[in-house]
């Protein structure tokens, strides 16, 4: 079979597998010879194995119509494989012997072992791992390709779903890219489907919703959803994911609902600075894919677009609903469903929500308003964080409050380099009265509430960064919340919300229990809660070590 050589991905001194083969020795390894030419993991099949290779060589292959793209050489003392090895999903890549071979089989199972009794190997593959995939997504590998315009709205949609979920894609932009028609023309589209995602080379989906892209690309594959858990995690933020990380890392079968992609608010945010550990701050992006592999390392599993739709906390075990009457049960609930920002009260808001209105400011949302004039709209450290990120790009920031400053909400680091960056225009007092536009936003009018006098002005983007509100409403009533709709937990349940909720137990609500024995609250989802994702972080590990408790009643 013919293939273009491209560079070679990894070079052999990257992730060389020093430790001795005897290291790898376990009833999940087994040592294989291979023939010249053989297929030992296929293209879109469930990834069950890895392999070290002891003599000979394995070639990565990208295939696109039909032909062979050598993505990477694996020689003598290297190894294939990257972050699909965890989690079990369909191979990126075709991994083919490109001579006879004597290559250690190992299967996913024997990784889990591995990581929990030598970390060393531990470290050595699941570094491999994150990296390839980092450049997969960045050299666009894989047979993932997204037509769209950024004049449409779902296109942001696809390409941040797509990018929140680690999966290689390429794009051809129906103004930018004279492809185009060409790729219309061999799928028999028009202008009028796109956004079109073309999902494993051949099949062609319209406009899909998140829920259609996880099920052709197979992200839900093989993960059992009929078990009783012994606990499920309602939402993969920063909390959800430090719950599944402890839960998994101390034996505990976690299973984590997300309705959208790992990261919550945080994979929002372009740097977070003040998260422990991290002196030069790190992307909430960067954050959620090391806490998403480091749960799966451990083996917590999680569903992709699946919503958590409901509760039914009747009886014990609890089940968590998700849709076509679908119940996953589970001896304990931790919710981690965060929170959205409040939006803007105008009329027209939802014509404009991802055609010029943005809840977020990642490199995705940058990149449209390159050299233009932009408004952050709130006063906390997330509208900070995206004034002075999006003043790098463009031409001015307005960072627009309605508070007379912005001292009581946002951190002083970040204040500093409000008032230090020139291109930033702060409006206090103030707040958006109007948004007009065709079909992407043209002009926003806002007002100053101390003088009255309101001002137009021709911009088309605007970063939506304004108070919190709850994700609860799918529990409709089953744990007690407080009038905003965050779930009070521990001492914040009172005797008389006890009384109502009729709590079974004699003793009271643990930390973080919510009125519902062995349903826990966490992050930005829980009453009083500090909007931080270090906080967000804490609660989710510290609730783990009462789900052991409740375990064992
Ligand atoms: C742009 C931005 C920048 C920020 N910067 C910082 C910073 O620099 N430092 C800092 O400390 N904090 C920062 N924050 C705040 C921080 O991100 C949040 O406090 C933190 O993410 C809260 O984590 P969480 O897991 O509780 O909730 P969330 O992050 O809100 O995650 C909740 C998750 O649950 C999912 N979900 C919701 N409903 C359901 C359902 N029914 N079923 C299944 N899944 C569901 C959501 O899709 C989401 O992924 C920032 C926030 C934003 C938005």
């Amino acid at each position: 079979m013919p293939y273009r050589h491209r560079r070679e991905l990894l070079p052999a001194r990257c992730f060389p597998y020093s430790p001795p083969p005897n290291k790898l020795a376990s009833s999940h390894s087994q040592l294989r010879t291979v023939e010249q030419g053989e297929i030992v993991v296929e293209l879109n099949e469930q990834v069950t194995k890895f392999f070290v290779v002891v003599s000979g060589q394995l070639h990565a292959l990208q295939v696109s119509n039909n032909q062979e793209h050598l993505v990477a050489i694996c020689n003598p003392g290297m190894f294939s494989g990257e972050l699909t090895v965890l989690s079990g999903r369909r191979g990126l890549l075709r991994i083919r012997a490109a001579k006879v071979s004597e290559l250690i089989e190992i299967e996913r199972e024997a990784l889990q072992a591995l990581v929990e009794t030598d970390s060393e190997l531990s470290d050595i593959f699941l570094r491999a791992f994150i990296l390839r995939r980092l450049e997969l997504i960045a050299r666009e590998v894989g047979d993932i390709v997204l037509i769209g315009s950024s004049h449409l709205l779902d296109t942001l949609r696809i390409k941040e779903f797509l990018t929140r979920n680690y999966q290689p894609y390429s794009y051809i932009d129906l103004e930018r890219d004279a492809e185009v028609q060409e790729m219309l023309d061999r799928f028999s589209l028009s202008i009028d489907d796109l956004p079109v995602l073309i999902c494993r080379g051949t099949a062609v989906l319209r406009n899909p919703t998140n829920e259609e892209i996880t099920g052709c690309l197979g992200f839900n594959e093989g993960i059992d959803q009929a078990h009783v858990r012994d606990l499920v995690i309602v939402g993969a933020g920063p909390a959800g994911l430090a719950a599944a990380v402890y839960a998994a890392s101390e034996g505990l079968d976690v299973l984590v609902l997300e309705s959208n992609a790992p990261g919550g608010q945080a994979g929002a945010s372009s740097k977070i600075e003040n998260y422990l550990g991290f002196p030069t701050g790190i992307s909430g992006h960067e954050l959620a894919g090391r806490a998403y592999a480091q749960a799966q390392k451990f083996g917590a599993q999680m569903l992709i677009a699946k919503d958590a739709k409901g509760l039914a906390c009747a009886r014990r075990p609890y089940a968590v609903l998700i849709g076509d009457g679908q119940h996953v049960p589970a001896r304990t609930v931790v919710i981690a469903s965060g929170a959205q920002y409040r939006r803007l009260q105008l009329e027209n808001l939802s014509k404009f929500e991802g055609a010029g209105v943005y809840y977020g400011a990642t490199h995705l949302e940058a990149q449209l308003c390159g050299g233009e004039d932009v408004i952050v709209v709130g006063g906390g450290n997330s509208s900070g964080q995206a004034a002075v990120f999006l003043a790098q790009t463009t031409r001015r920031v307005y960072v627009l409050v309605r508070s007379d400053g912005l001292a009581a909400t946002m951190s002083r680091y970040l204040i500093r380099r409000i008032e230090e960056t020139p291109n930033i225009e702060l409006h206090t007092n103030t707040e958006v009265v109007a948004l007009d536009g065709n079909e992407h936003l043209e002009r926003v009018t806002w007002r100053n509430n101390q003088t009255g006098q309101t001002e137009s002005h021709h911009i088309a983007h605007l970063f939506s960064m304004t108070g919190a509100v709850p994700n609860s409403a799918w529990l409709s009533g089953c744990v007690t919340c407080d009038q905003a709709g965050f779930i009070k937990t521990g001492l914040d349940l009172t005797t008389e919300d006890l009384a109502k909720a009729r709590w079974p137990l004699k003793r009271s609500p643990y930390l973080l229990e919510t009125s519902m024995p062995g349903v826990f609250a966490v992050g930005d989802i829980r009453g009083g809660n500090l909007k931080r994702v270090a906080s967000a972080v804490g609660e989710g590990s510290i609730a783990v070590s009462f789900v052991h408790q409740v375990l064992a009643e």
